[in-house]
């Protein structure tokens, strides 16, 4: 399914549930703004290579926009809209004073030299600085991106505008960035997941885990959920998959990919395809990689109870039909992987406030953020008597609904 497609299937069905008016739906669907700007660059070896670069604003009516920039080959037009809106649903379920927005180039940075990323990311700056802006949107990274890339952004922009650092997080600590950033989506998940099983009367460490991406977001949540007690199963990447059924050895795990650069031919357990990861035996499974990876053909063969949606938009909606039936709860995306987006606000605060904080206060923050957000989930879940995503869908909906409404658009 089109990622388009799914993100506005689960609007519908929240706008629906709030009773929103045609108008107000169109309103509320409708990009503020699209770029799409050429960004051509000299590569290593003298030859040319032009790529296709994306900045969609979605919404602004609850504060500046704010949302990843993503290298990945499978980069578009659809998958970077249906991106920015989920991120103007993410800000509002956290309750963060942003709106939404995304963008992206089409390029495999895996097969390209840092010099040539550096000048990729450069090019892309000088073609959109004057629509991005400390308040006005502010870009920070995703999948194929990461604080060198940022740290990049941050210069060039400079350039144009003078020092801003609040115009992207994600950064370097040397140059702005916040402490507790890298591991802020991974640690959300952990306390999104607390805040859901004790709900129903259970604990990170009475569970098996299966994680599929060993990225940023998926190998945090490795880390912090052996942490807490709980015992990883499985894990994959684009280059492999291994598991052991008495839990892999996580801090090995890390160090094992820090050199081989995959967990592919990890000694710590037992390889197996890739492909198999979401099928794996697990009380709990992590999707941390790409989108769209779960749909109604092979939702019947997941076999945890729980799914936590580290990715973005990693269940299609005729997926959570199928799980919500098998008795799946799944703790919806906009939520559960809301804790980059949220230290990214604070690491904005730190820099338009000049103010360091210490990284015992970034953790406390996130977990005080989590835990309030998942009470009005809980609230609208209860209210509505709907599944998480939908009370997800329809606690944002409705605020930023109401912020619209209120600037008298
Ligand atoms: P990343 O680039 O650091 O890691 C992606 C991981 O996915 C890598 O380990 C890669 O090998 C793996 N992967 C790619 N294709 C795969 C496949 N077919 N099968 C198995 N693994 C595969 O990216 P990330 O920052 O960890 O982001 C992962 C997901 O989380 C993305 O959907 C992203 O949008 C989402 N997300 C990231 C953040 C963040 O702060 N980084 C915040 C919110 C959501």
């Amino acid at each position: 399914m089109n990622p388009i497609e799914a993100t506005n299937r689960n609007f519908h069905v929240a706008a629906q549930l709030l009773d929103l008016d045609e108008h107000n739906v169109r309103q509320l669907l409708t990009p503020h703004r699209e770029i799409k700007v050429e960004c051509s660059i000299t590569l290593d070896d003298g030859t040319l290579a032009t790529f296709v670069g994306y900045r969609i604003q979605h919404d602004q009516s609850r504060g500046p926009m704010k949302g990843g920039i993503r290298f990945h080959h499978e980069v578009d037009h659809d998958e970077v809209g249906a991106l920015a809106a989920l991120m103007t649903w993410k800000t509002a379920v956290v309750n963060l004073p942003y709106g939404g927005a995304k963008g992206g180039i089409g390029c495999n940075p895996s097969g390209m030299t840092e010099a040539e990323l550096q000048r990729l990311t450069r090019v892309f700056v000088q073609k959109m600085h004057d629509l991005v802006g400390t308040y006005t949107d502010i870009p920070a990274p995703d999948m194929g991106t990461n604080a060198r890339v940022m740290g990049w952004f941050v210069d060039e922009y400079a350039k144009f505008h003078g020092w801003s650092p609040g115009v992207v997080t994600g950064k370097p600590i040397e140059l702005g960035g916040s402490l507790g950033r890298d591991s802020a989506t991974g640690r959300g998940l952990l306390y999104g997941a607390e805040c859901l099983f004790e709900s129903d009367g259970r604990d990170v460490k009475d569970f098996t885990y299966a994680i599929q991406g060993f990225g940023n977001v998926g190998s945090w949540a490795a880390r912090l959920f052996h942490e807490r007690g709980g015992r990883i199963v499985a894990v994959s990447d684009v280059g492999g998959a291994i598991r052991n059924p008495a839990g892999l050895d996580v801090p090995a795990l890390v160090d094992y990919v820090a050199v081989k650069g995959g967990v592919k031919g990890f000694p710590g357990g037992e390889s197996f395809p890739r492909d198999q990861l979401l099928f794996q035996e697990c009380d709990v499974l992590i999707p941390a990689a790409l989108g769209g990876v779960i749909h109604a053909d092979n939702a019947a063969e997941i076999r945890a109870r729980y799914i936590l949606e580290a990715a973005n938009n990693p269940v299609e909606p005729d997926a959570d039909a199928i799980l919500s039936k098998r008795g799946v709860t799944v703790l919806p995306d906009i939520y559960a992987n809301a804790g980059g987006v949220t230290v990214s606000y604070f690491e904005w605060v730190q820099n338009l406030q000049h103010y360091k904080w210490e990284e015992e206060r970034v953790h406390t923050e996130l977990r005080h953020r989590m835990r309030s957000a998942w009470n009005d989930l809980q609230a609208t879940r209860t209210r509505y008597g709907c599944s998480l995503r939908t009370a997800a869908f329809a606690l944002a909906v409705s605020r930023v609904d109401r912020a619209t409404r209120l600037r008298g658009l």
